[in-house]
């Protein structure tokens, strides 16, 4: 098994689907054809078959290390990585000013993916250091573009973003990393505002190596006030460009920054990526005769927070698209062995007959039960982090300023979802190709039990699950006054008003089905803000991001049914009547669920409240 994604899916979902070749008629996309489009596609999926998937397991194995100098990482995931590179990917999306490919995100995210599929682990280095550059391409200045995005998107400098400190994961108002500025003339540096900055910042991904020129870590920190103390809440961070190495004024590399690996963190899964901790200005290097990290603001001070979610919201997007991948490799693997594993034979009407030849395990209906439940939640997650995708085109590219408006505020609201539903439901996915794969399925002869253990980490880092349920209903719900949950409302409520016109009963009923279950969440969210007590309102926020989350996949699905039957579906054509089934699946045994993570709000129960530390 080779395709790591089934192109006649890819298509479908691009082309049928999102109307991925209408984008070549914008402006920023002029160059483009459908064939450029399809040329990178081919392109990564060669790439990451013949580059990526093949030390997927290696680097499992041979987790990095460090000898006391040096990280040592197995060569692969450099060869990979600068194959990457020189294939263009680093700088896809990137405007051609920059070295870029001017490719749009929907089809960047296409071709990501097989990354992801193939080796998740050694696609997070590219990841961040997208994620890094993009960030400095918004929000950096000429000069800082110039030093540390540009060479990142050549491929030059690797990224990392360093918000996390042993004390403080979720809570990022409590870190202590410090800033101070250098000199009195500080401000005038050509690279930025310079600060030496002192603290220690934990799990940081790819902290640490030497597969480039240099790292460049995006920090936040908080600059003391006169009398040395730290300001307290968010609003006191700001966002510093750390490199490993300084840059000196022509470009080139100079001394060696203050910063120290203090150590690696050893991790269940996702083992290619060496994660580490870090301490910033311990005195170890002293760059331009001093201890303390030399660092460069970005932005405004106590904007470093505002302007790291530019990094943050890009990097949930992109966990869901890894959470997505490995829920889909999963299922195939799944898929594969049970077409092949016979075991088993048929129950007829006169019970079974142990004369006949075992069946393969798909002909078991717990098994099918098992491969469409996670055909359900890889490729439901997959339309819906393109749906994310073309949204981010649409913010920039769409032609009405109308129409960018409504794409930033859907994207708001979505991207919780689009983080939080393929880590958890992805993950499900992968619990179950261990489940068909039985006893083989524990084992490490086959890859699905690594891709559960890499797949775990997803609802942890990038804001844990809580985290993001406490975002949608803290925040997504009730921002602008309900705007983004109205907007989503509205664009639902035109997928359901077709499915309402359909030809097919089935199609006709789930439409009922959603508009039923669209209202449940709009009541359930009334009613929790009516409780006025944020406290007790959002104690419910796991079960209602649960509840939300299936509700904008069952939409999903029922728009990619419609979009499958737009015209009549041959018999024989499988794979259209895959999505409809899938769609079906859904209805049938996902959706009712939702009523039952909504009724305890709904009720306005208090368990968890009435909860007391000591009856645990
Ligand atoms: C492998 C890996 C890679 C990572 N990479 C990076 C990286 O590159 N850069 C970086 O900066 N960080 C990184 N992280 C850190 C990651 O983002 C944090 O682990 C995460 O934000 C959670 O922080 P924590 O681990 O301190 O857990 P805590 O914040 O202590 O949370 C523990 C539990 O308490 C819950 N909780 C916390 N606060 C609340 C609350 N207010 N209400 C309800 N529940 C709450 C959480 O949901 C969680 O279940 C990485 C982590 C891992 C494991």
């Amino acid at each position: 098994m080779n395709d790591l994604i089934d192109r006649r899916l890819l298509d479908f979902l691009l082309y049928d689907w999102l109307d991925a070749e209408s984008l070549t008629r914008r402006p920023r996309f002029a160059e483009h054809l459908r064939g450029t489009f399809d040329s990178a596609i081919e392109a990564a999926a060669t790439l990451a078959d013949h580059e990526f998937a093949t030390h997927n397991r290696l680097s499992d194995l041979n987790e990095p290390r460090f000898d006391g100098v040096r990280v040592q990482l197995i060569p692969e995931i450099k060869r990979a990585l600068d194959a990457f590179v020189a294939s263009g990917f680093m700088a896809a999306a990137a405007d051609a000013e920059h070295g870029g490919l001017q490719l749009p995100v929907l089809i960047e995210k296409a071709c990501f993916a097989h990354f992801n599929a193939a080796n998740v682990a050694t696609a997070a280095y590219a990841m961040l250091t997208i994620g890094n550059a993009n960030l400095l391409l918004a929000h950096g200045t000429r000069r800082q573009i110039d030093a540390f995005a540009r060479p990142e998107l050549e491929g030059r400098f690797f990224g990392t973003m360093c918000l996390s400190e042993p004390q403080a994961g979720s809570s990022l108002s409590d870190i202590r990393t410090r800033a101070i500025p250098v000199g009195a003339d500080f401000e005038q540096c050509a690279l930025g505002p310079r600060y030496r900055l002192s603290g220690t910042k934990m799990w940081i991904s790819g902290g640490e190596h030497e597969m480039s020129d240099n790292i460049v870590h995006l920090v936040l920190a908080k600059i003391p006030e006169a009398d040395g103390a730290l300001p307290v809440g968010v609003k006191a961070i700001s966002l510093f460009i750390v490199p490993r190495v300084l840059v000196n004024d022509d470009g080139s590399l100079g001394e060696r920054n203050d910063i120290a690996l203090a150590g690696l963190n050893h991790k269940m899964g996702y083992r290619g990526t060496v994660n580490t901790l870090l301490n910033f200005g311990e005195g170890k290097f002293r760059p331009q005769g001093g201890a303390g990290a030399i660092g460069y603001r970005v932005g405004a001070s106590g904007q470093g927070l505002a302007i790291m979610f530019h990094m943050m919201n890009e990097a949930r997007i992109g966990v869901g698209l890894g959470a997505t991948m490995l829920g889909y490799a999963g299922y195939r693997q799944s898929l594969d062995y049970a077409r092949q594993r016979p075991q088993g034979r048929s129950m007829g009407t006169g019970g079974k007959d142990a004369t006949q030849p075992q069946v393969p395990i798909i002909a078991h209906a717990d098994i099918r039960r098992m491969l469409l439940a996670q055909k359900a939640y890889a490729e439901g997650a997959l339309a819906l982090n393109l749906y994310c995708a073309r949204l981010m085109d649409d913010e920039k590219t769409a032609a009405s300023e109308e129409g960018r408006r409504r794409a930033t505020l859907l994207l708001d609201m979505l991207t919780p979802i689009a983080k939080s539903w393929p880590s958890q439901w992805c993950l499900e996915a992968n619990n179950l190709a261990i489940q068909i794969l039985g006893g083989y399925g524990y084992t490490r002869d086959f890859p699905v039990e690594q891709y559960w253990r890499d797949n775990r980490l997803n609802m942890i880092h990038e804001g844990t699950h809580g985290i993001q349920a406490l975002d949608l209903l803290g925040r997504k719900v009730v921002m602008r006054n309900g705007a983004g949950l109205a907007l989503l409302g509205t664009t639902i409520g035109a997928t359901i008003s077709h499915a309402l016109a359909a030809q097919h009963p089935d199609t006709r009923r789930f439409g009922v089905v959603l508009m039923g279950a669209v209202d449940r969440i709009a009541h359930a969210s009334k009613r929790l803000w009516s409780l006025d007590n944020p406290e007790a309102t959002l104690a419910h926020a796991t079960p209602f991001l649960q509840a939300f989350g299936h509700v904008v996949l069952a939409w999903i699905w029922l728009d990619l049914s419609l979009a499958a039957s737009r015209s009549d579906i041959a018999d024989d054509d499988a794979f259209l009547h895959g999505i409809r089934h899938a769609c079906r699946y859904f209805f049938v045994y996902e959706l009712p669920q939702v009523a039952v993570w909504l009724g305890p709000a709904e009720a306005g129960d208090a368990t968890l409240l009435d909860t007391r530390d000591a009856w645990l």
